[in-house]
Parts: C-alpha cells; structure tokens; sequence
C-alpha cells in the first residue's frame, strides 16, 4: 500500500494503529478455517468517527475493507481476500451502558461476548446467543455472522437489523449494537442423557421437539466428539457412549420440573441407557464446559477439518445424522456429528490432513454431499457460521438465481464500489488459488 495511504490511515487512527510490516499482520491473513490471504494494511480505529474516515479513504482509493473481530469465523469471512485495508475492531470494546429497565445493551462491536454475558448476569439479565467461541468472538462478529442464534439489534425507522445481520461484514462495518437482554431464567435443570447408539439420540431430538417442550439447549454429540472433548475436559464424560445429548430447560421452577420429567422419559423411550441430571450449579457448569469445548477439541482427530453448520427442520435431524454416518463410509473419512440438535443447526465436521492428498479430495466430495443433502431436506447451508468465502460457491443453489441476483443488487446498492468484504457471499468470483 503506497506510504501517503498509510499515511492518512495514521492520522485517522495514529501511527501506532496502523500495521504493514508481514510479521505484524501474520494473523489478519487466517481465521479459523484453512484459507489465508494478505492485507495490505491493518487498521485499528477507536471511534465511530474512525471508521467512517477510514471508509472514506478506502473509498477514494477503491481499496477494499474487510471488517474483523477476533477471527473466529469458520466461513473464511474475516480473510481479505483481495488484500487492502483490514478494520480491526479489537479497540471498539466498550459496553457503553446496560440499560436493566428496558433491557438493553448498547456496545461497541469489539465487545467480547462473553464479558456482555458476564456484566448482564451480574444485573439479572440474559444475553441468549451462546456462541461455544463466546470467550474469544465479539459481539460484532456475532452480528455480522448471525452467530449463535438470534441477535436483535434495534434502530430508528424501517427494520434494517435483519439485512445487516448476517450480512457478513460485506454491507458496511457495524460500529455500535443495541442488543435487547431477556431476564435471567428463574431456575433450570440440566441433564445429559447417554445412548449406546448415536441415532437413538437423534430420534430423541425430533420426538422432544414434537412434544411442545422447547429446551433451552439440546446438543448432540457423538463417539468421536465426545472421547475428544473428554480428553480435552477431563469431565467423566461416558466415553464409550455411541452418542449422548446435553439438555437444558429452564423456566418456573414447577414447569421446569414438569417438563424436565417428561424429557427424561422421552429419552427413555428413545432408547437412553441413562439420564443424569446435574444435582448442583458445579455438575451444571461442567457440563456447560463439555458443551463449549467440543468445538475446540476438533484438534485432536485431525489437523484439518470442514466445519459445516448444516441446518434442517427439527424433525429431520435423525435423517441428516444417518446420511451423515453414511458419507462416513462411502468416503472413508471421519466426520464427526455435533450440533446444536434442538435447533436442527447439526455440524458435520469432516476431519483430515491435507497434506494427504488423496483424504482431502474425499473430504471435498463429502462436504459438497453435506451441502447438497441438507438442501435436499429442505435445509439451509448455514445455520450460524456464515456463508463467507467457504460456501459461497453453493449459495445459488440455495437462494435459487432470483434470490441471488436480489442480494447482488442490494449489495451494488450499499456498497456501489464493492469495496466491502469482497469476494465473498453474493460476490463470489471462484476459487482463491
Ligand atoms: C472453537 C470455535 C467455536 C465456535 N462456536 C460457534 C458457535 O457455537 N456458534 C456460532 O454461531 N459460531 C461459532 N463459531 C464461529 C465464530 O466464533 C462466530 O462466527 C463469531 O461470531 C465470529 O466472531 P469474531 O469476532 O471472531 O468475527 P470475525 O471472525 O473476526 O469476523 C466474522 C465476520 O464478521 C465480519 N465482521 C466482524 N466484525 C465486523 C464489524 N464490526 N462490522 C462488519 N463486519 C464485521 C468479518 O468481516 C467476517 O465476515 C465458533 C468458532 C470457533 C473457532
């Protein structure tokens, strides 16, 4: 990037927030999938005022602008793929205000997750995303990813929340969030049911869901994932179950009784060997542990994997989970199933080294069967993670060429110069290398 760039970029933010040596940007070329690529320049501005400056320059010089959390995302949408300038939000960090009486937050998008949980457990509230990355991941990369289920932001006028959620950072660059915060749950039972077969706890998920009660969490884990994250944890999890579900329900504590009853008997009736129910807040908390350290015990199986968030109507969860096992066999690949099931937002993971050729080109095989079949089943490629760079070449098939030219030309629309996030979502131009 020419030096009277870098040099506006330094007055804007100061010269001590503006990056362009390799060795200082190393990190801003990955996130948390495989694909890498250079910026040009890293960014990492302060204010409101900041980033529209910052806009404003890369605007007259038709740079591209990448916005950027912790780089959590498992889409390649962080990764600036045609280089330019990279808006680190890591200094936007403040929660401006907790307003308890109406329930809202208004934070600046570097807002860690979890500290937002934190600070609204401490005043009796609930911010109910729950993203297994909520200690690294910030709020505007939740937003940007729709992550971990529903983020509603307000604003004045016309509802543009849902079009700048998930928009993946390729509309513009969010700068502040009002989130709404719901009240903490009165009481809640966990328990863990435990399956010799994985597909039995498949079932429970569909039959729980038909029932009416709607858990708070209902995540399925199978062998693989579960003898992984033990390792990980060290939590005494049964690591010879065939798969195992974590449940929460929360509420009045007789409907929570009531229903964590009748949820303990449909997991029998599905075939549970066992339902333990935490008997205290620390049992409750490990569970919780085992349930965000999945994700982070990946490592173990394999160095490389696809991380999907196929996501399918409820009741075919027990159908995408034995398509699953099957495309573990006609590949020959391990794929591990996790999800957050009660949502129908499962996570095939296909596990390999790349560095063995011919394991890769299965996973690839595998992973466009994933895609495929989850559209199949009347599904949506991605339930939380985003389209980004990794599924942008499926979107159409998703969206349909309607639907797509629809997001191509809001985007011309915001963003006329297509210097947001390019390449990626309704802007996909074709392989990286
Ligand atoms: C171990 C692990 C576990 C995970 N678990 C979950 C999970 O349970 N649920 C889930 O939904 N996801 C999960 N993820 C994915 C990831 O954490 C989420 O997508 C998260 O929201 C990304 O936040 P981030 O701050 O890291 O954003 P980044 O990765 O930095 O960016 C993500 C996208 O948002 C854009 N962006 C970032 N900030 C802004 C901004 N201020 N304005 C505009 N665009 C912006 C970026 O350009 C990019 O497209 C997990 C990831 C890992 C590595």
């Amino acid at each position: 990037m020419n030096a009277s760039i870098l040099n506006e970029l330094r007055n804007i933010v100061g010269k001590d927030y503006v990056m362009s040596a390799k060795e200082d940007m190393i990190i801003y070329a990955s996130d948390a999938t495989m694909f890498d690529h250079w910026p040009d320049a890293v960014v990492q501005p302060a204010s409101r005022d900041e980033v529209v400056g910052i806009v404003k320059v890369a605007a007259k010089n038709n740079i591209p602008l990448t916005g950027r959390g912790a780089g959590t995302c498992l889409s390649g949408g962080a990764i600036p793929l045609k280089g330019g300038i990279v808006v680190d939000m890591a200094r936007m960090d403040r929660i401006r205000k907790i307003d308890a009486a109406n329930k809202i937050a208004i934070v600046e998008p570097g807002v860690i997750t979890f500290e937002l949980a934190s600070q609204a457990t401490k005043l009796g509230l609930l911010y109910p995303p729950d993203p297994s990355s909520w200690k690294e991941s910030t709020l505007g990369g939740n937003v940007a990813e729709c992550a971990g289920g529903a983020v509603d932001g307000e604003m004045c006028g016309p509802d543009w929340t849902m079009l700048i959620t998930g928009s993946e950072g390729t509309l513009g660059l969010i700068t502040a969030i009002t989130l709404r915060l719901v009240p903490a749950p009165v009481t809640k039972k966990t328990m863990m049911a435990i399956y010799e077969r994985l597909e039995d706890a498949a079932k429970t998920v569909s039959v729980t869901m038909a029932s009416g009660i709607i858990p708070t969490t209902l995540e399925l884990m199978d062998n693989m994932a579960i003898v992984a994250t033990e390792k990980a944890v060290k939590i005494g999890l049964p690591v010879q179950a065939g798969g195992l579900l974590l449940i929460e329900i929360d509420g009045m504590p007789s409907t929570v009784e009531e229903n964590a009853k009748r949820v303990s008997d449909i997991c029998k009736e599905c075939g549970a060997l066992e339902v333990k129910v935490a008997q205290t807040a620390a049992e409750a908390e490990s569970l919780w542990v085992a349930r965000r350290g999945v994700a982070k015990a990946f490592g173990q199986i394999a160095p490389c994997k696809f991380a999907e968030d196929a996501t399918v109507p409820r009741s075919l969860v027990p159908l995408l989970v034995e398509k699953s096992l099957e495309m573990q066999k006609k590949y020959n690949i391990p794929i591990l199933i996790v999800g957050h099931a009660g949502d129908g937002n499962m996570h095939p993971t296909i596990m390999f080294d790349k560095r063995d050729k011919d394991a890769a080109a299965r996973a690839e095989q595998a992973l466009d069967e994933v895609h495929l079949v989850t559209l199949e089943l009347g599904g949506t490629l991605s339930g939380e993670h985003g389209i980004g760079f990794a599924k942008a070449p499926y979107l159409k098939a998703e969206t349909g060429p309607v639907g797509y030219k629809m997001g191509q030309d809001v985007k011309a629309v915001l963003d006329p110069a297509g210097i947001m996030n390019p390449g990626k979502m309704f802007n996909y131009e074709g392989a990286l290398h």
